[in-house]
């Protein structure tokens, strides 16, 4: 029996393998769904509290299987006690972990953040490396971690491959891939480079408020017509 695109072999919600899907967007197609995206949300922004480098990659260390609305409920009153490495570490792992408590991994993320604390200063001044290899080095903090800092941060035009962009990418046809590498690795060939900047924030908020994982919301979708998800339900046009 042919497998049905859109329910890919124990991935019922989009999240599957790229041989299931039925087609990839053509360039033309690529260009108008990122155009309408951009017009959309010219400058979208991080969702997540951040008043620096350093509170940033802090964030998005917190953020890790958690909501930014969870991590910006603990990180109001963390980032005024210690903003900056040298205020963490002396702010010190327990009392870190009480402030943090409400979010899940809040112990190993403790570590974490106290690790590239003393990491920061000893090594960088104090200062947040604007190498993704450096960055990459710190407890905590991966591929994407680095890609959101780079991103945020820097200005950079990096693509942190999150749920979200992994659903996205693949439903659509922009940039199937069976793994978040291989999405990033696609959507770097795709997107054209003055769309680069953004296309991560307005994939990240096409996924979290429109194409959700169990219910997406096709009938109010603007890229619903370029969509290549076989099971989308568009709105009947007038
Ligand atoms: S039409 Fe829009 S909401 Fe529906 S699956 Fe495609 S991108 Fe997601």
């Amino acid at each position: 029996m042919a497998q049905k695109a859109g329910s890919p072999r124990g991935t019922p919600h989009g999240e599957g393998r790229r041989d299931d899907w039925p087609g990839k967007l053509s360039p033309a197609e690529v260009e108008e769904l990122l155009r309408r995206l951009a017009e959309a949300n010219p400058e979208p922004k991080s969702e997540l509290y951040w008043t620096n480098p350093y509170t940033l990659l802090v964030a998005v260390v917190l953020s890790a299987q958690s909501t930014d609305k969870g991590v910006n409920k603990v990180t109001k009153e963390l980032f005024r006690l210690a903003d900056t490495p040298r205020k963490m570490l002396a702010l010190g792992e327990e009392r870190l972990r009480e402030i943090i408590r409400s979010i899940g991994l809040y112990p190993t993320k403790a570590k974490n953040i106290i690790g590239l604390s003393k990491i920061l200063l000893e090594k960088y001044g104090g200062e947040v490396p604007r190498s993704r290899e450096a960055l990459e080095e710190l407890p905590g903090v991966g591929r994407k971690t680095a890609n959101v800092v780079l991103n945020v941060a820097f200005g950079e035009p990096t693509i942190a491959v999150d749920t979200h962009i992994f659903r996205v990418a693949n439903r659509t046809g922009l940039a199937p891939g069976r793994t978040p590498l291989e999405v990033e690795k696609n959507l770097m060939k795709v997107v054209p480079e003055k769309y680069r900047l953004h296309v991560h924030h307005w994939l990240i908020l096409h996924g979290r408020y429109v194409c959700k994982a169990r219910k997406p919301e096709c009938e109010r979708c603007i890229i619903c017509d370029l969509c290549k998800w076989e099971e989308k339900r568009c709105a009947e046009r007038t």
